[in-house]
């Protein structure tokens, strides 16, 4: 006899933006839940800045702070997976066209005070060779490799590959770097490494992603601190609506778990959300998932949330599910 369709896995798109998704994982368990959410989080590669090189510094930011900074910059890096070899598997020793991206910063304030943000990266052009213009001469293999071939092909069919966001669209404001006061100079040569944020943080192409479970705590998973009543200083959260509250006087049930998750995840624009979702559907994630690669996915837009339906749905075009009613459970 085949399971019920509600305990069935599915997901469900309630709102996707460039930046931005929210969606309903249920019929799955709490470990399943974390898992995807720290896979989306920590397994998309993406590139960002890894070596800086100081050639002038005489902002009143230390070296170590402005490197800091410089790395934490949302580089457009879509298809990274292809676009770019590993640094540890390249022939290179200190990076080539092949595995990074070499970018320069150098601003003067002559007569007035400056504000340096990310728009005042350059990305570098390689020599013919591909090497690195500002490293020592480099033993590149004489084959073009397949791997390589397939970055340069990849690299080109993405418009502005490597450009830290807000150069490759002009939606988003450019990043603060450093304020130069008249007089003072930075001057920096750096290069971008494929990676994921399981090594650093900056390689993470999410920069929140969370989920709601119980949202009437049923499961009394938390205990609320209130002053007079626990209902009227804790309101309940727009996923409620979705649940139903067990009666007072209903005896508690130890063996119930959560099985519907409420997701949201935020984008840093390195890579469009919608991508960090299809990526791990598909292998080698999708042997970690076995069920969330043929999970059924559907797309509704909540209408209780304030933003219209996503031009990204045709992305999520895999069977329908059945739509979620407020008493579905
Ligand atoms: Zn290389």
């Amino acid at each position: 006899m085949s399971a019920p369709e509600s305990s069935r896995p599915r997901i469900q798109i309630r709102n996707l933006q460039k930046d931005k998704v929210d969606f309903v994982l249920s019929g799955v368990d709490m470990s399943y839940a974390n898992s995807l959410r720290r896979a989306m989080m920590a397994d998309v590669k993406t590139m960002a800045i890894d070596t800086v090189s100081i050639l002038k510094n005489t902002s009143v930011l230390a070296d170590e702070f402005l490197a800091h900074r410089l790395g934490l910059i949302p580089l457009y890096s879509p298809k990274c997976e292809d676009a770019a070899i590993w640094h540890m598997n390249c022939v290179c020793t200190e990076g080539c066209k092949y595995c990074s991206i070499t970018y320069k910063l150098s601003v003067k304030a002559h007569n007035q005070r400056v504000v340096v943000t990310s728009n005042d990266i350059s990305m570098e052009r390689e020599n013919e060779e591909g090497q690195n213009p500002y490293a020592e001469q480099e033993q590149l293999s004489d084959d073009d490799t397949r791997a390589q071939r397939t970055a340069m092909e990849t690299r080109a069919t993405v418009p502005g590959f490597g450009l830290p966001v807000g150069q490759s669209e002009n939606t988003s404001k450019p990043i603060y770097l450093v304020k130069l006061a008249k007089g003072q100079e930075i001057e920096i040569v750096m290069r971008a490494f494929k990676g994921i944020s399981k090594t650093h943080a900056k390689w993470s192409p999410l920069s929140a992603v969370s989920f709601e479970y119980d949202p009437h705590n049923n499961l009394r998973h938390t205990s609320y601190w209130y002053e007079d009543d626990a209902k009227a200083e804790w309101p309940l959260s727009v996923n409620a609506q979705h649940e139903q509250p067990v009666p007072e006087n209903e005896p508690f049930d130890y063996m119930k778990e959560a099985d519907k998750f409420y997701m949201e995840a935020e984008g840093t624009g390195a890579v469009d959300v919608a991508d960090v979702v299809s990526y791990v559907r598909r292998p080698p994630f999708s042997s970690r998932f076995p069920s969330f690669s043929s999970l059924p996915l559907s797309f509704f837009p909540q209408p209780d949330l304030p933003h219209p339906p996503s031009p990204f749905s045709h992305l999520f075009s895999l069977p329908c599910s059945h739509r979620v009613s407020k008493n579905s459970r």
